[in-house]
């Protein structure tokens, strides 16, 4: 703390991503990067781009990547807001769509960024529990609220919540706005980006991070309403005009032209999953269903912290979170199937 601090920052809470450790030869499953790898077309639409032209500014409103996803999509480009990531995506619909005076709800087991925004732009939130077997009841939807924001999958639970449910949400919230964070949707669920015609109050959010494997390149989209859309816009230009870079523009919209690529590594990270999910079942976990690029399980009795510690000591690093409610469990990433090997073969070694 510093007598130059603002306010502001006095009272800020941040938010702690996962490690990035420096040493080489880590099985590093803690942070839901895809270990696949972007396609090769995406890196070389990036090199194509690395030429006299990075003098210039990029185009502040992305309109070709905004063009491919809409397209990819089936929406309207004006139906498309681009970011740094989703996170800041994420930022910005805290500031521009959520409500002051009620609370803002999302789920008590969650993407723990929630609380950090709504700390950065003084709305208050609302942590609504989800039942015993880690699922959100829609029910539990129907108070008043500033907002509505959660996962779907949800992290780092994994589970995935059906779109009949979520119309449920959004039929209990027409005036407020209802975020679906779809970041790990490409895994196994069924995207509401269909249902945006249907409920102007829906946004969803979705990130190039993990299916696309490209969480180094910081490119992320929301999918709503042309309205929604302008009060991003507002924020954004009041902001950072230009949050994404050349090669961003460049390597993301490549992403989307080889679908090939996507599919094969999806297909692959869910086929892992379910082969990782049978090994730790065998191995006396209890595993949350899945429908992300990790599994979140609990051994009957070993302790998480315990667990954690002793592969991190066979340089496997998984994600443990000291947190109520889940303080037993371990969030673990698919990795390639090398390294779900070594995390087997670590487990059964403790
Ligand atoms: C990874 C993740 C994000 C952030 O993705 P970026 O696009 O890399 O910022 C957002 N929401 C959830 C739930 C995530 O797990």
């Amino acid at each position: 703390m510093s007598k130059f601090w603002s306010p502001l920052v006095k009272s800020l809470v941040p938010y702690v991503p996962g490690e990035q450790p420096k040493m080489a030869n880590l099985v590093k499953l803690n942070t839901n990067e895809n270990p696949f790898g972007p396609s090769p077309k995406v890196i070389e639409a990036i090199q194509a781009e690395l030429n006299d032209s990075l003098r210039l500014y990029p185009d502040p409103e992305g309109s070709s990547l905004r063009q491919t996803i809409a397209t990819y999509h089936s929406v309207k480009p004006e139906q498309v807001f681009l970011g740094n990531g989703s996170d800041e995506v994420l930022a910005h619909i805290f500031c521009a769509l959520f409500q002051h005076g009620q609370p803002v709800l999302f789920p008590d087991v969650t993407y723990s960024f929630y609380p950090v925004y709504c700390g950065l732009y003084n709305i208050d939130g609302k942590a609504v529990p989800l039942t015993d077997s880690f699922e959100i009841n829609p029910e539990d939807y129907k108070q008043p609220n500033g907002g509505v924001i959660f996962p779907n999958p949800n992290a780092p639970t994994g589970r995935y919540l059906g779109l009949e449910h979520v119309e449920t949400i959004l039929q209990a919230n027409t005036e407020r706005v209802v975020v679906v964070d779809e970041a790990y949707v490409d895994f196994g669920g069924e995207s509401a980006v269909k249902l945006v015609g249907q409920y102007p109050n829906l946004l969803v959010c979705q990130t190039l991070s993990k299916a696309r494997s490209l969480a180094g390149l910081r490119v992320g989209f929301a999918i709503g309403h042309p309205d929604l859309i302008e009060a991003l816009n507002r924020v954004k230009d009041s902001f950072n005009s230009y949050p994404l870079d050349r090669l961003a523009q460049a390597g993301a919209k490549a992403a989307y032209e080889d679908e090939a690529w996507f599919q094969k590594s999806c297909k692959g990270v869910i086929s892992e999953r379910e082969r990782v999910t049978k090994a730790l079942e065998g191995l006396n976990f209890e595993v949350l269903p899945s429908k992300a690029n990790f599994v979140f399980a609990r051994h009957r009795e070993k302790s998480g912290e315990g667990l954690a510690q002793d592969l991190r000591e066979q340089g496997i690093i998984v994600r443990h979170f000291n947190k109520p409610r889940i303080s037993e469990f371990l969030r673990i990433t698919i990795g390639t199937p090398e390294q779900n090997d070594a995390l087997i073969a670590g487990l059964k070694s403790l």
